[in-house]
């Protein structure tokens, strides 16, 4: 005889017996199978509990109808709750215990599943008062009476924390180094290869910089393995000084380290890059005690010129790092031999640049600034020349971005205040006519914090009067730091010098601006003034820019006219002052002088 026939009690037995048996026997046997039964029941929801336990499994439910809520005792020891104390359950306090950075989802995902009538399955974190986050996944699915009015949410909740922890350490395990705490290989392919992407689309390049430290297994060998991971760690922490937070540093193993710069525009920026880590690597580093010196070489591929995949980039740079440590430790080489060239004559110039002042290698040379109606000589601006050794004679496009990138513009052009404002004295004292000279300032000059010192001091030790000095600015030179120029400006402006605005009309100028800056003249850009016979636009553009400045009582200026035609164009528009080929070239001192003295004639 069996109790029980597909686990659930069989009574049918018990009917068969009841006309033999005495009735205190029957209720004997049927007490006794009642209690084997809820045993059984007992021992399988028991087993239910201790199974949901383990597996961190807590089960609820919602009429929806009446309001009520269960709960688990599993339900709560995942809240870290103690069932006693919460009798009486509402959906409020069901909400409170969720964080509030997810209950948004969760509610969502309940009243569309109440609605809907679909299973829902969310994963949220809750507001425990346990330590750390816990973090569960809830699964659910809703139940309908006989009338289609919804009736019952219920659902499990397991606690996935562990899971979600292990899966993160994996993470960690699979994309970073343990011993730097760097993205390895793997996600440094992962990187690149988003970085290129992103190039790809904001057309930029991206540098692959790859960097071996040099004799670094003579170190590992001499002073033992935990000596030679310090100084891994220790060059991971200055390597990482070097880039910026968009950029990847990544360990590939050993003493093999690659950074991804992003947003580069020009391979310059890129070389400053490959300098400075050159120079922080190969200071010394201190392990117990000792003084340890070591130096790194680099390879560079840059995306798009060397490669378009990640792993042609990582190859060439590779391939370049090899070259570098052939030709010399310590070193870096880009993958293509243009850029290579490239590099190094930018390099060679930046050296000769260095030494060119003090080899008095510059040079000023005059344009005259002429009104056309009395045919005098106004003005004249200074321009910048080098007559270099093996290059011959530069015009300041050659060399100028490069001195404002290396920061030498602000040397040289105290150099060429000081020569301009000295040139112009001497001919004054020679009792030539007295003109303005006009000095070309660039942006960077802006930032140099004395300025105002060094031009106030270069006209007490020349001894030129302020009214003589003009200072030409670009409208992008002002723009860049408006605030701050327009205060230096106003203390020019003190001073009695006077300030021209340079390539007027090339950048975005507005009236507003102008008038907040101190200007006492607009310089037509020379693109209007080439085309002004030919193009109605440029002629429409110098039209409103000679009628701007009337407005605001600005003198004006056309540059670069090199026809009688344009000339002729430009005074009938009411521009009196101009300044180009047709009158002078720009011209070396002496014939300057020359020109003072005799006039011109055109
Ligand atoms: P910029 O200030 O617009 O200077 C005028 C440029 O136009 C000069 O070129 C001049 O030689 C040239 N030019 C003059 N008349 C004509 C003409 O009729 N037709 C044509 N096609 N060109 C004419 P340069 O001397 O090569 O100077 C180029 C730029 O270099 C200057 O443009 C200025 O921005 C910068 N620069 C020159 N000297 C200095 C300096 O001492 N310091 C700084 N910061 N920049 C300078
Ligand atoms: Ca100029
Ligand atoms: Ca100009």
């Amino acid at each position: 005889m069996t109790d029980t026939q597909n686990g659930k009690p069989n009574i049918s037995p018990l009917q068969a017996t009841e006309d033999k048996a005495g009735d205190s026997e029957l209720l004997k046997i049927t007490m006794e199978r009642l209690r084997r039964a809820e045993l059984l029941l007992r021992q399988s929801e028991y087993r239910l509990v201790r199974v949901q336990k383990f597996a961190g499994l807590g089960s609820w439910e919602w009429n929806v109808q009446t309001g009520d809520i269960y709960w688990s005792d599993e339900l709560f020891r995942i809240f870290g709750l103690n069932p006693s104390d919460h009798q009486l359950i509402e959906l409020d306090w069901v909400f409170s215990l969720i964080n509030p950075l997810d209950l948004p989802a969760f509610k969502k995902v309940i009243f569309a599943a109440a609605t809907d009538g679909q299973p829902f399955n969310l994963v949220y974190r809750i507001n425990s008062g346990t330590e750390g986050e816990t973090v569960v996944n809830c699964q659910g699915e809703v139940e309908y009476d006989a009338e289609g009015r919804l009736r019952l949410v219920s659902g499990t909740t397991l606690d996935i924390t562990d899971r979600i922890r292990a899966e993160s350490e994996i993470q960690q395990l699979i994309n970073y180094d343990t011993l730097t705490g760097l993205p390895n290989r793997s996600l440094l392919h992962d990187r690149l290869k988003r970085a290129i992407a992103q190039a790809a689309r904001d057309q930029q390049l991206v540098g692959v910089l790859f960097i071996d430290l040099d004799r670094f297994k003579n170190i590992n060998d001499t002073l033992g393995h935990p000596a030679g991971d310090t100084l891994l760690k220790t060059i991971a922490g200055r390597l990482a000084a070097c880039v910026r937070e968009s950029d990847t540093l990544a360990r590939l193993g050993s003493d093999e380290f690659v950074v991804i710069l992003v947003g580069a525009s020009s391979a310059e920026g890129i070389t400053t890059v490959a300098k400075k880590i050159l120079m922080l690597v190969s200071e010394p580093i201190y392990i117990d005690g000792q003084e340890i010196y070591t130096s790194a070489s680099i390879g560079i591929a840059v995306y798009p010129m060397d490669g378009d995949d990640s792993y042609a980039l990582l190859k060439h740079a590779d391939f370049a790092m090899y070259q570098a440590k052939e030709l010399e430790r310590n070193n870096f080489q880009f993958f293509s031999r243009e850029m290579n060239v490239k590099v190094l004559e930018r390099m060679k110039l930046e050296n000769s640049m260095r030494k060119a002042l003090e080899r008095e290698e510059f040079f000023l040379v005059f344009q005259p600034q002429v009104d056309v109606r009395s045919g005098r000589i106004t003005g004249m601006e200074a321009l910048l020349r080098w007559q270099h050794p093996d290059l011959g004679l530069l015009t300041p496009d050659k060399f100028i971005p490069l001195a404002e990138e290396t920061g030498f513009i602000i040397p040289m052009g105290e150099w060429v205040m000081h020569s301009a404002c000295r040139q112009n004295i001497i001919w004054q004292q020679q009792g030539l006519p007295s003109v303005r000279v006009a000095v070309n300032l660039s942006a960077k000059q802006f930032g140099q914090y004395n300025l105002d010192e060094m031009i106030l001091a270069t006209l007490m030790e020349t001894g030129l009067d302020p009214q003589w000095l003009e200072l030409e600015i670009t409208e992008s030179a002002i723009m860049k730091n408006a605030e701050q120029t327009a205060i230096i400006l106003r203390k020019f402006k003190a001073m009695g010098i006077s300030l021209a605005i340079d390539d007027f009309g090339t950048g975005y100028s507005s009236l507003a601006y102008l008038k907040h800056f101190p200007i006492s003249r607009l310089k037509i850009d020379r693109s209007f003034v080439q085309d002004i016979t030919t193009n109605p636009d440029d002629a429409a553009i110098a039209e409103i820019i000679i009628a701007m400045a009337q407005t605001l009582k600005l003198s004006v200026i056309a540059e670069g006219v090199e026809t009688r035609a344009q000339m002729e164009l430009l005074s009938f528009n009411n521009c009196i002052e101009m300044q180009g080929y047709l009158f002078s070239r720009p011209l070396p001192a002496e014939q300057f002088a020359t020109l003072l003295r005799d006039g011109l004639k055109f």
